[in-house]
């Protein structure tokens, strides 16, 4: 078995808006970090699959899917900052059925754990509305593969990313056989991912949100995954572990303040990796969502790269540059009581 696939999203350059954040160098700079460790040539990349409007039916309305492809045969805005081109439509679709031939990929046993630079990203994308620059629910639509096409039970898609995933939140908020666990910035865009926000009906207890405030820094997060997010991965006892990356964590992301460095990156991925190992056959697959700092980008793209390789890196860019808070304490405390552990 081959550790590593890749799936990169060709013609993606064809969406993009001057100026705009969310742009074609955030995966570039990724694609040539990959390339700077020797990793991009001896890792197999995959073709996105063609999926059926089946595999979409519990993840967008079927009204939703329409007003996205008309605004973007029109090039349309969806909200102030979600733009569309006349090619975002196919891009869209395109990311969504790499997201799945990644997950498929990992789920056969073909390969150990795969990365998939999914753009547009996903995990803003709600069931009836893309927002914050997600057109479509990447990570979602993957999760819903599996349990369609290969009779996978029980999922768990955990979000690195800087900010909450409400689309996948809200797509999976009552159902019990995806698990959605996120640990982001807050108060922060989008405003949800309280501590209270636990999932409803059936999907009660099967979502874990964990708020931390800006400057947390490697050892809270790290901490905080530890003590909080591995506990619950145990009782939910997932079959495949799916990722939502986001690099705007690292301390030079310019929206986000969470102050993490790629090396503690690095070493959350390592710990991911050992825990699939031991729980869920090794499969892990990574879904990138967003980050917007270039040279972050890079490094963090080798951080997550050569983890799952399982080969040696050092960080180039070091540690945040100012102190640690230690306010992410509380969130650890308040989590502690509200999930018994
Ligand atoms: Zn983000």
């Amino acid at each position: 078995m081959h550790l590593l696939t890749l799936y990169y999203p060709e013609g993606h350059q064809n969406h993009q808006l001057p100026g705009h954040p969310e742009r074609p160098e955030r995966v570039e700079v990724i694609k040539r970090g990959l390339e700077e460790i020797n990793l991009w040539d001896q890792v197999p990349r995959l073709e996105p699959l063609e999926l059926t409007e089946n595999n979409f039916s519990s993840i967008h309305d079927k009204e939703y899917l329409k007003i996205l492809e008309r605004a973007s045969s029109l090039e349309q805005m969806l909200d102030p900052d979600t733009y569309t081109t006349r090619e975002s439509w196919k891009l869209a679709l395109n990311a969504a059925g790499g997201a799945a031939a990644v997950a498929e990929a990992v789920w056969d046993g073909k390969y150990q754990s795969g990365f998939a630079l999914t753009r547009p990203p996903g995990h803003h994308a709600c069931p009836s509305r893309g927002m914050g620059f997600c057109l479509l629910n990447n990570v979602a639509i993957a999760a819903e593969y599996l349990l369609q096409e290969k009779a996978a039970s029980r999922i768990t898609i955990l979000d690195l990313d800087l900010h909450h995933g409400n689309g996948t939140q809200d797509i999976f908020w009552s159902r019990k056989d995806v698990s959605y666990v996120s640990i982001h910035q807050a108060p922060f865009y989008p405003g949800t991912g309280s501590l209270s926000e636990v999932g409803g009906g059936d999907g009660e207890g099967f979502t874990l949100n964990l708020p931390v405030p800006s400057r947390t820094g490697d050892l809270g997060y790290i901490t905080l995954i530890e003590e909080i997010i591995f506990p619950f991965l145990v009782r939910k006892k997932p079959e495949i572990l799916l990722v939502s990356y986001g690099f705007d964590t690292h301390w030079r992301d310019p929206l986000g303040s969470l102050q993490l460095s790629a090396a503690a990156i690095r070493q959350v991925f390592d710990k991911l990796r050992s825990w699939v190992e031991g729980n869920c056959n090794g499969r892990l697959a990574v879904f990138l969502e967003g980050g917007y700092d270039l040279e972050a980008g890079r490094v963090c793209g080798q951080a997550v790269g050569s983890s799952l390789m399982d080969q040696p890196w050092q960080d180039p860019l070091g540690p945040a540059p100012s102190a640690e808070g230690d306010a992410w304490r509380h969130t650890l405390a308040d989590a502690k009581s509200i999930w018994e552990m």
